[in-house]
């Protein structure tokens, strides 16, 4: 039986774990204490904040298949919320599109996904060696794991080279893929705040999102909210310590508003380092076949959930014709 190490338990990397778990014997590695990824949501009791993908869409039918089971045990719903965009100040309301979330976080998706599979979780992996036609991953304690025919790396671009030989294609193809950085704004009050939607997409800011995460469905109905920096304003002050940061963005927030968001009972701040590729690429995935090793994630392509899925899912096609 085929022994696959799988580097990442975010949606690509759950998503390959699903399927090649039926052809082999699959070990997903996770450094964190949880599995999602950048689907990431945190419970700070009485609120919820989904602090990583806010939404998604569904675009292609093997995508919304893969779902279905989802749909079915009420873990995605319809976000039906009041949509807009705001451009110089100005709002304009949006009905054209179906915005669906994991309930009761954006994290339950990833959660549903684990069922039956062997998940490393607080496991970094630090390097890995290629030895005898065999892969052995090395974490952070020190530790290194037993021999794997395949390996399968679903880590965002620059935090993955470390994993590829630099003289090989693949390393160069990844190098020349640039993620932007992102801070993301979580909110709680004691009162509700009027707004005019419950979430927007705002252009020529220093923050890009706004949106009310308590009106989401199945979520505490604490009123809360989740701003995002802008990418080019984050990417210019990756460094910045994270109280200025965070009253940076709330003052940029108060002021689109027009209200005193200081007044927020709860203010945390998450930094993304690699968030999202602003621009289009069309990798979709990488499969070396010399060295047994592929690589997906949306940064491949673009930096959506259902790109993340696709890449994932175009990836296995190939391997499975492979193995
Ligand atoms: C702030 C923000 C807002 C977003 N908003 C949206 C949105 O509204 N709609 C949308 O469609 N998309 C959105 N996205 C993008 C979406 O979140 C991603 O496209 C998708 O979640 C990527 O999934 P992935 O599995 O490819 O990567 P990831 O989710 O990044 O998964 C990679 C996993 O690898 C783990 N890992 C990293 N290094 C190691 C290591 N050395 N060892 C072990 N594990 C490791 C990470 O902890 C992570 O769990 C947003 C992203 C961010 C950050």
């Amino acid at each position: 039986m085929v022994n696959i190490a799988i580097i990442g338990a975010g949606l690509s990397g759950l998503t390959a774990a699903n399927k090649l778990n039926k052809l082999g014997s699959v070990t997903v590695y996770e450094k964190s204490r949880g599995v999602s990824g950048r689907m990431a949501t945190r419970n700070s009791d009485p609120f919820f904040f989904d602090h990583g993908a806010q939404y998604f869409k569904i675009k292609t039918n093997s995508f919304r298949n893969f779902l279905s089971p989802m749909f079915k045990d009420h873990i995605i719903k319809e976000w039906k919320g009041t949509f807009a965009e705001i451009k110089d100040k100005k709002i304009t309301y949006l009905n054209n599109d179906t915005h669906y979330v994991g309930v009761p976080g954006m994290n339950s998706i990833g959660k549903y996904l684990t069922s039956g599979i062997n998940i490393k979780l607080n496991c970094e992996i630090t390097s890995t060696i290629r030895k005898n036609n065999k892969w052995y991953l090395k974490n952070s304690q020190g530790n290194q794991s037993e021999g794997f025919d395949w390996l399968i790396v679903t880590v965002p671009s620059h935090q993955s080279l470390k994993f590829f030989n630099k003289e090989t294609q693949v390393y160069s193809l990844v190098k020349s893929i640039k993620m932007n950085a992102c801070f993301s704004l979580m909110l709680g009050f004691d009162n509700k705040i009027p707004m005019k939607f419950d979430a927007a997409n705002v252009y020529n800011e220093d923050i890009s999102w706004i949106s009310v995460n308590s009106s989401k469905p199945g979520r505490n109905k604490e009123f809360c909210l989740l701003i995002n920096s802008s990418n080019k304003w984050a990417d210019q002050n990756i460094d910045i310590d994270k109280d200025l940061a965070l009253n940076y963005i709330i003052d940029k927030g108060s002021d689109l508003l027009e209200t005193n968001l200081r007044t927020a009972k709860h203010k945390v701040i998450h930094r993304w380092k690699f968030a999202n590729t602003e621009t289009k690429n069309n990798y979709s995935y990488l499969i070396d076949r010399v060295n047994n090793i592929a690589v997906c994630g949306d940064w491949l392509t673009y930096s959506r959930v259902e790109e993340s899925f696709t890449s994932s899912n175009n990836m296995v096609n190939e391997l499975t014709s492979i193995l």
